[in-house]
């Protein structure tokens, strides 16, 4: 049977370092890292990811700068603001919360923010030095970080491995294929046009699963004694649940825990980490702009 890996426990013992971190700064600087969340309109998705990333946050000794903003702002008017947390240097981070409304051209709002303020890692910059030899991005993607840090702290090795990574999405599979090839392993990325994944899948000491497709990973897919993590979030039909609904992975659990030598269960695996890696990147900029200005 598998190692399950706790992305709670995990997560918990990271934010314990962060919040140790942040009373050190405060004690020695007078100032405490500053994270900007902006939302625009009232998805309730994402009001509830903002939500427990401010609250996150407050728990941490990070001061918030909560930007809400009506779903009809203009581009411009998002622009601009994202300009003045630029300019604020009470701010260390600035997050967009994701998805914006059709009016608004995402990428050109992105890639106003300044790089060392783009704790989301999603700056066409950092991602473009990510991906190059001997160059370090300012800040990584949350998700990807996550996934590398649950390998790291439960002593998976990565360099000269066999990776499979399902997905090439901009915001988890390519940038997670990029962190593990920097880490020496030898990567392989899956995606909707590849035939036989499976076969692929079956060579991986490490399987990365971020497709979006509840349970296609089947037990019998996995190589006896690989890490697994399972980013994939899918609500699927349950109606013996009061919401009606249960979130699986893009693996099958239940089988492939008996294969396995980690895997990461859903929920409580990769999701609780993402926002530790978010507050741990506004502690990265942080500790670099308290450093330069002292
Ligand atoms: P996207 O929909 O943007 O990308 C999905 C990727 O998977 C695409 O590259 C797609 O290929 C590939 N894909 C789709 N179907 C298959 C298939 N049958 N076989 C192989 N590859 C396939 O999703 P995201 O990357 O944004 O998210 C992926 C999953 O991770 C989702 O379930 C999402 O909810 C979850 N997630 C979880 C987070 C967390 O913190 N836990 C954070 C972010 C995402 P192609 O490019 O060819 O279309």
């Amino acid at each position: 049977m598998a190692t399950v890996i706790d992305g709670k426990a995990v997560a918990q013992t990271i934010r314990s370092e962060i919040a140790e971190e942040v009373r050190a700064l405060s004690q020695k600087y007078g100032k405490v890292p500053g994270l900007a969340v902006v939302i625009v309109g009232s998805r309730k998705d994402s009001q509830s990811y903002v939500g427990m990333k401010r609250k996150a946050c407050a728990e941490l000794g990070i001061k918030s700068f909560d930007i809400d903003l009506p779903e009809q702002v203009s581009e411009s008017d998002l622009i601009s603001q994202v300009h003045q947390l630029n300019a604020n240097p009470d701010v260390h981070g600035i997050l967009v919360q994701l998805p914006l409304p059709k009016h608004i051209n995402e990428e050109k709002v992105l890639s106003e923010i300044s790089l060392d303020k783009d704790v989301d890692g999603f700056h066409p910059l950092n991602i473009g030095k990510l991906a190059m030899k001997d160059r370090d991005p300012l800040f990584l993607p949350c998700t990807p970080k996550a996934c590398m840090e649950l390998l790291s702290r439960s002593g998976v090795s990565i360099k000269g491995k066999r990776a499979v990574v399902v997905g090439r999405s901009n915001i988890v599979g390519l940038p997670v294929s990029l962190l593990l090839l920097k880490a020496d392993a030898t990567v392989t990325i899956v995606h909707s046009r590849t035939p036989q994944p499976e076969s692929i899948i079956r060579e991986a000491d490490i399987v990365i699963a971020a497709a979006g497709q509840p349970m296609m990973i089947k037990g019998s897919w996995i190589k006896p004694g690989a890490a697994v993590i399972d980013v994939g979030t899918n609500a699927v039909d349950d109606p013996t649940k009061k919401s009606g609904y249960r979130l699986v992975g893009d693996v099958d659990f239940e089988e492939a825990s008996k294969v396995a030598g980690w895997i990461t269960p859903v929920p409580g695996g990769v999701g609780p980490m993402t926002v530790t890696m978010l507050l741990h990147n506004t502690l990265e900029g942080a500790k670099r702009c308290f450093e330069k200005n002292h």
